[in-house]
C-alpha cells in the first residue's frame, strides 16, 4: 500500500479546510498558535513511517494524554477501576459537571475529564511520583527521551482550570477522589501539558495497534483483553460528543484533544496521528476528522 501517496492526496485535498475551525482559546498558550499548522504522521506495525507536512513539530496532547493516564492505571488495577469510573459515552460535554451529581460523583468514562480526574488520582495510589512516571511511560512508548511538560501550558492549565477544580471537588465531596484535590490536578494539568510531535504521537499508540504490545521492544503494555476493552472505549467516547460520528464516517478508536491532534489506529496494522489545530463547535480538529475520513476511506480499511 503507498501510504505516501494517500498521505499527499489527503493533505492537499484538506488542508484549504482549516479555515473552518477556531483554535481552542482557553489558555493563551493554545490560543496564539498559527492555524495553519498540518501534520500527519502514520507508523505501521513493522514500524515503517510515513509524515507529510509539520509532522516534527511539537504541540500540546492534551486529552489524547488522557489514554496514556488511562493505560498506567489499568495495567496496574485492572477491572477495579470500574468500581470508580463508567463506561458508556456521557453525551455531555467533556467538562460537564451535570451527570455528576445524578450518578454520584461516578464519571460516565475515562475520557471526559472527571474520569481523567479519577484516573490521576488513582495515579497517586500506585506510584510515589506520577508525573514521572507518566512522562518515563510516554517515552518508553514514543522511544524518545526528549519528550517533555510544557510548563507554560501546565501553569495555565491551572490558573484557567476552574471547572476541572469544581469537578475534582465535587467528586471528592461523594468519596470519588482520595487524594488531595491540588495533588490530583497537579497531574492531570501536566499530562495536557505534554508536548508531541504527530510523529511521536503515532509511534507512542502502536503498542494499541499491536495488541498491547509495544512492536519496538517487545514489552507488553496491556493484555490483549485489556488492550480490547481501551480500543472500544477510544471508539465510543475518544472524540467528545461525536465519538459515534467518527466511528460512522471514519471507522477507527481514536481520541482527540483541544490541541488540535487526532490519534486512531487500525489494529494489526497501523497507529495515526494528525494535527490541525482548528476545532469544531466539539472540540475535535476539523481537518484531523476530515484527513482520518478520507485515510480510511482511500485506504479501503477500517476496523469494520
Ligand atoms: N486541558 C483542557 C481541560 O482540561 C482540555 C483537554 C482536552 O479536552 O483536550 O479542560
Amino acid at each position: 500500500m503507498d501510504y505516501q501517496a494517500i498521505l499527499q492526496r489527503i493533505f492537499y485535498e484538506t488542508r484549504p479546510m482549516f479555515t473552518q475551525g477556531k483554535v481552542a482559546d482557553y489558555i493563551p498558550a493554545l490560543a496564539s498558535i498559527d492555524p495553519s499548522r498540518y501534520g500527519i504522521s502514520v507508523v505501521s506495525i513493522d514500524q515503517s513511517a510515513y509524515h507529510i507536512g509539520d509532522a516534527h513539530i511539537p504541540f500540546s496532547i492534551q486529552s489524547i494524554s488522557k489514554v496514556f493516564s488511562f493505560t498506567l492505571a489499568y495495567k496496574h488495577r485492572g477491572d477495579d477501576i470500574w468500581n470508580r469510573i463508567g463506561k458508556e459515552s456521557s453525551g455531555t460535554a467533556f467538562n460537564s459537571l451535570i451527570q455528576l451529581e445524578y450518578e454520584n460523583g461516578i464519571p460516565r468514562n475515562p475520557f471526559i475529564n472527571a474520569g481523567a480526574i479519577v484516573v490521576a488520582d488513582i495515579l497517586l495510589d500506585i506510584f510515589p511520583d506520577p508525573l514521572q512516571e507518566m512522562l518515563r511511560f510516554v517515552r518508553q512508548l514514543a522511544g524518545d527521551a526528549t519528550i517533555h511538560y510544557n510548563p507554560v501550558v501546565a501553569a495555565s492549565e491551572r490558573i484557567y482550570g476552574h471547572r476541572n477544580l469544581a469537578l475534582a471537588h465535587f467528586m471528592k465531596s461523594f468519596g470519588n477522589i482520595h487524594h488531595d484535590v491540588d495533588q490530583v490536578l497537579e497531574i492531570y494539568f501536566h499530562q495536557c501539558a505534554i508536548e508531541m510531535t504527530s510523529s511521536q504521537l503515532a509511534t507512542a499508540f502502536l503498542y494499541l495497534a499491536n495488541n498491547g504490545i509495544n512492536p519496538q521492544d517487545g514489552v507488553q503494555i496491556l493484555d490483549s483483553s485489556r488492550a480490547k476493552r481501551l480500543k472500544a472505549l477510544m471508539l465510543t467516547t475518544g472524540l467528545y460528543n461525536e465519538s459515534s460520528e467518527f466511528a460512522f464516517r471514519v471507522g477507527m478508536p481514536g481520541k482527540s484533544g483541544v490541541g488540535g491532534g487526532i490519534a486512531a489506529l487500525i489494529p494489526d496494522l497501523l497507529s495515526m496521528v494528525v494535527w490541525s489545530p482548528p476545532l469544531n463547535s466539539m472540540g475535535n480538529s476539523v481537518v484531523g476528522f476530515e484527513a482520518l475520513e478520507r485515510f480510511t476511506t482511500y485506504l479501503g480499511k477500517s476496523v469494520f
